[in-house]
């Protein structure tokens, strides 16, 4: 496992390019939040991470952010400053522990799992969801279909059915889309998912009236470039910061 001083060289870096980008796009860097993707990997680099200066931590799987986010806040405390992320699909019979352990979830696509979050939420506290949208169509991916949405009105339709059921939930503010780019394409076909998903958040904006416009989770080690060149808010970057994930 990698120590603090590579994490934060690593860290370094990766804002470092961040930043361009986000010149390129006409935005300041403050307008991007790096989640780190700590997925896989043990509680002692979350810690190791926080050491580095880092703030915003990602997960994908509830069960993993519920067994892991304790042991980190026993040894840093509750007030640590940490931020955990739920990045990634959360089925029904796991809402609770998705509910108790995450601070903002990325991967809502269904209503059921909203009523679910809603109701297990502890305290009302607010829960910010992404709605995560499949735009490039690929069968494999997560997300509510929006491939079509230019040519679809539905499709449209469906997507703002979802927000506007979502946030009529108590706790349960929707802040943006969140989408995933096809692996291994072409980076004009990896620009085009982005571009056309804040274009989808545009039609939908007024469901989103948070002040700075909707939020847009997108980019990951591989495109994240692209993706804040594309106007991403925040971006989920894993083997950028910590290396290949040993699986
Ligand atoms: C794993 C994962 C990432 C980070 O991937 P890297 O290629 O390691 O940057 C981002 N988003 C989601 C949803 C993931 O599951």
């Amino acid at each position: 496992m990698i120590d603090v001083d590579e994490i934060r060289e690593r860290r370094a870096a990766v804002l470092g390019r961040m930043a361009a980008a986000a010149e390129r796009s006409g935005r300041p860097a403050e307008a991007v939040t790096l989640i780190a993707v700590t997925k896989t990997w043990p509680a002692e680099l979350v810690i190791a991470a926080h050491a580095a200066g880092l703030r915003h931590v990602g997960e994908n799987r509830p069960e993993e952010l519920a067994a892991k986010r304790p042991i980190v806040e026993a040894a840093l405390g509750a007030e640590c400053g940490l931020v955990w992320h739920l990045i990634g699909p959360v089925q029904s019979r796991k809402a609770d522990l998705a509910a108790t352990h995450a601070d903002v979830f990325h991967a809502l696509e269904r209503d059921k799992i909203a009523r679910r979050l809603a109701a297990a939420r502890p305290n009302g506290r607010p829960l910010p969801c992404f709605i995560e949208v499949n735009v490039s169509g690929e069968a494999e991916k997560h997300g509510l279909a929006v491939a079509r949405w230019e040519t679809d009105a539905t499709q449209v339709a469906n997507l703002r059915k979802m927000i506007s059921d979502t946030a009529a939930q108590p706790g349960l503010p929707v802040v943006g889309l969140m989408t995933m780019a096809p692996w291994d394409a072409p980076p004009e076909v990896i620009r085009a998912v982005f571009r056309r998903t804040r274009a989808l958040a545009e039609q939908v904006t007024d469901l989103l009236p948070q002040p700075g416009g909707p939020r847009l989770s997108m980019g990951m080690t591989d495109d994240f470039e692209i993706a804040i060149e594309e106007g991403a808010t925040h971006v989920r970057v894993g083997r950028a910061l910590f290396g290949e994930r040993g699986l």
